[in-house]
């Protein structure tokens, strides 16, 4: 069953104002969901705001227990959720349910967290005075969350408020709530109470979301999304000085030094460039190559993409799906367009297939190191190689932009590579490895990919609030 209602305070609540959601990969309609209006979003920060203080102070060990009963509840369901994921955002078969088991895992990993938040109690200096340090939910929370995981992005700000104590609105995004819906679907059937979790689906996001900020029962913000808006969202925290996370754009360097494994390089790549499309955050966008083995790596690389099978998501074998839509696929050719205007070379791909479906090809260009498109996030199956002479000159390029979400290096020398990790401006460097996003891992950027981290012992602490009490003994 499909849910296309909301969620507030337990119950679904339909509205008559309706969205539809289109399988992009040929246009059907999947579903028309809710969408709230100003009465929803204040009953949906009522019911955050009644909820809070009796969940707050329910054991850790029963928040623990409903999130691991969710978990199960995920897993064992995971091929269902995941042929929703894939229908609502395009993504293959394979990358929904890859996603769908890893969003669980914020489950798993967040039940584990819940029972072991940490205090402290010391002596002071003096010796007259003890200093114990607590931490305690910071409160109505609000969550927004991008298309490109629906499954992932809502479990990783989900899990950590639920094992904090937090109560939540979640606001997903326009193209692919229903994946939202149905996790929380599953958070009820695990025990979840009442107002604990609440799902609106305005349009256009904007002034809803302003309106539940200005609310001064909201305490804090989670964000995941571009850069541009989490600029706005920043701003407007900053009139209630409200706690934010925000985990924003990237714009990932993959660099492969020339003493690296050039077949070990290229399907990393592959996993780097073509997991969930390339519209990923953290998908390799430049490839920084030495010249002594660029030739080879494009080469190969260019044969390997040449392989995939373009096709809709749930089409048996297919390895590259739709964009989420027309406009984002639209942006993509746009990119490549341009990047070869400024003289960049297409070795594969490189054109706007005419059929049905927000199809783009795999992609594979080698440019100049001041093309546009190196500025950009290109959110596709497009790789852009630079040829780079030396360690110094891919460091200074991969760290010549605003972003620093991850950073990926190749290199056949450890102390090599670490070398060059610790000399990028990101918040997360993989070193021989297409993919590195763990749960049990701190996940977060540098420089305007964001502020703090999700997942790994941190995550729990972005709905937490610490606290010192004072006692002179
Ligand atoms: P987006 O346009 O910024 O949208 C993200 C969310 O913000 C959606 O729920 C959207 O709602 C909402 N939103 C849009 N405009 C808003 C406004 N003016 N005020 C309040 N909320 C607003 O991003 P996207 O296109 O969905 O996602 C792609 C971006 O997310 C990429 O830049 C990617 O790198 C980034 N991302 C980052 C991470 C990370 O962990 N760092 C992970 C995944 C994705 P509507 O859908 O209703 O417009």
């Amino acid at each position: 069953m499909i849910h296309s209602d909301l969620f507030i305070n337990g119950e679904w609540v339909s509205t008559s104002n309706r969205h539809p959601i289109y399988d992009p990969s040929d246009n059907s309609l999947i579903a028309e969901i809710a969408v709230a209006g100003d009465k929803e979003i204040d009953s949906a920060i009522d019911a955050a705001a009644a909820a809070f203080p009796s969940f707050a102070k329910i054991p850790a060990r029963v928040r623990a227990e409903i999130l691991r009963k969710a978990f199960e509840i995920m897993v064992s369901e995971a091929d269902d959720l995941a042929r929703l994921v894939s229908r609502e955002n395009g993504k293959v078969f394979t990358d929904a349910k890859g996603e769908v088991l890893y969003a669980a895992e914020f489950f798993r990993w967040f039940s584990e967290e819940a029972v072991r938040i940490n205090g402290e109690f010391r002596h002071s200096p003096s010796g007259d005075k003890r200093i114990l340090v607590t931490h305690q939910p910071v409160g109505v929370s609000l969550l927004i969350t991008p298309w490109n995981f629906p499954a992932a992005m809502a479990t990783r700000k989900i899990g950590p408020a639920i094992a904090a104590g937090c109560t939540v609105i979640v606001k997903p995004a326009m193209e692919t709530p229903l994946t939202t819906l149905a996790i929380v679907d599953i958070l009820h059937r695990a025990g979840l109470p009442a107002g604990v979790v609440n799902v609106i689906t305005p349009t256009p996001a904007g002034p809803a979301v302003s309106r539940i900020l200005a609310d001064s029962r909201v305490r804090n913000l989670s964000f995941t999304g571009s850069t541009q808006v989490g600029k706005l969202l920043l701003k407007q925290a900053a009139d209630r000085v409200i706690r934010t996370s925000m985990e924003l754009g990237g714009n990932a360097p993959f660099i492969v030094l020339d003493d690296a494994n050039i077949d070990d390089a290229v399907a990393g790549a592959m996993l780097a460039k073509l997991r969930n499309g390339g519209a990923a955050c953290t998908a390799a966008n430049r490839f920084y190559v030495s010249n002594k083995i660029a030739k080879e790596f494009t080469t190969k690389l260019t044969d390997a993409m040449a392989k995939i099978k373009m096709a809709p998501g749930l089409t048996e074998g297919a390895q590259l799906g739709a964009s989420v839509s027309v406009k984002e696929r639209d942006k993509i050719a746009d990119l490549v367009d341009s990047a070869v205007k400024q003289g960049g070379k297409v070795a594969l791909g490189g054109l706007k297939p005419t059929g049905e479906g927000a199809f783009y090809p795999p992609t594979v260009m080698t440019v100049n190191s001041d093309n546009d498109i190196l500025k950009e996030e290109i959110f596709g199956p497009v790789a852009v190689v630079v040829t780079v002479d030396s360690d110094e000159e891919a460091i200074r390029l991969a760290n010549e932009t605003s972003y620093g979400l991850i950073s990926y290096v190749y290199s056949g020398a450890l102390d090599r590579a670490i070398r060059v990790s610790e000399a990028m401006e990101s918040g997360m460097v993989a070193i021989n490895r297409g993919v590195i996003s763990d749960p049990a891992a701190p996940f977060g950027g540098f420089k305007e990919s964001g502020l703090g981290r999700e997942g790994g012992f941190d995550g729990i602490h972005e709905f937490l609030e610490k606290k010192f009490i004072g006692v002179t003994i």
